[in-house]
């Protein structure tokens, strides 16, 4: 077996907290185990929302969690010329449309066809699917969007993605801790059609968490993602962009998730759990490990 080389990749756009600490630390334990590498990638393509300081934060946090990663780290938001030529090859293969519709206007055709009774599928996330802008705007109004300044998202065409390749896709599923890391794998199906036409990229921004993760996960030879379960579903996606772009297939093991006292995933917006603010207030080591199960 090649040596493994996992990566631990969270995004600066608010503060860490305990599920990433988990992540971390489940990411570092499956390198040591399994005789691989870590690295560490700082995932700022939201170039408003991350910030040198919540990216300064997070450094400071992973180093209290006494978390080692090979240097250089690559940032996303140096990395958007990679990012624009794979959008390019997608493009080439005229699989990428531009969609004018707002999120409000999204929104609102969804609510009304909800309310007429209609169900709407919605994707892993509960987001609703693109109904298309042909679906919410006239003639006039789509040229006139398309002709003027007007701002479009990039929008992978799903449909058409899975006819080009042709064949059932696969991933395969390992443990994430203890004993598990060394079972063999399950091999999972691939169920892209149910995110419909994901974004690829903004007019303002040339990509996208799912274009970005994995033209990075191939550029830096990841053989193993480990990462909650919240991203278990995009995995689909992330399996129909690979194979499109011809990239390599890295394992992926998918962790359990750390939740808050309302049974909910954590959010970066919640102060009990954030990792600044339980150093500050002098948490030890053993309780944070004790809090995250580990
Ligand atoms: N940057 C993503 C996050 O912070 C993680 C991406 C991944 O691990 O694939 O949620």
């Amino acid at each position: 077996m090649t040596e493994p080389v996992f990566r631990f990749a969270p995004s600066p756009n608010g503060h860490l907290h305990l599920g990433h600490a988990l992540s971390a630390l489940l990411n570092a334990r499956a390198a040591v185990a399994l005789g691989g590498r870590l690295l560490l990638r700082v995932e700022d393509i939201d170039q408003t929302r991350c910030t040198p300081d919540l990216e300064r934060e997070m450094f400071e946090d992973l180093a209290w969690l006494g978390l080692h990663w090979e240097e250089p780290v690559v940032r996303q938001s140096d990395c958007f010329a990679f990012y624009r030529q794979a959008l390019e090859r997608l493009q080439d293969m005229g699989l990428v449309y531009p969609a004018y519709l707002t999120r409000a206007e999204i929104k609102g055709f969804v609510s009304g066809r909800e309310a007429e009774g209609v169900s709407w599928p919605r994707d892993p996330d509960g987001a609703p699917l693109y109904p298309g802008d042909g679906a919410v705007l006239s003639e006039d109004e789509r040229k006139r969007r398309a002709a003027s300044d007007a701002p479009f998202a990039l929008r992978l065409d799903m449909q058409q993605a899975l006819t080009r390749i042709g064949q059932p896709l696969f991933w395969e599923e390992l443990g994430a801790e203890g004993p598990a890391l060394f079972e063999p794998g399950r091999k999972i199906s691939v169920e892209a059609a149910a995110w419909g036409d994901v974004v690829l990229a903004r007019k303002d921004t040339p990509t996208s968490y799912h274009l970005s993760v994995v033209v990075d996960d191939a550029r830096q030879g990841i053989t193993d993602v480990l990462r909650g379960q919240d991203l278990y579903h995009a995995t689909s996606v992330h399996r129909v962009l690979q194979e499109l772009l011809g990239l390599p297939v890295p394992r992926y093991r998918h962790h359990r998730l750390i939740l808050g006292k309302d049974g909910r995933k954590l959010s970066k917006s919640n102060r009990d759990t954030s990792l600044k603010i339980l150093r500050d207030a002098g948490m030890s080591h053993a309780e944070l490990r004790k809090r995250i199960g580990l």
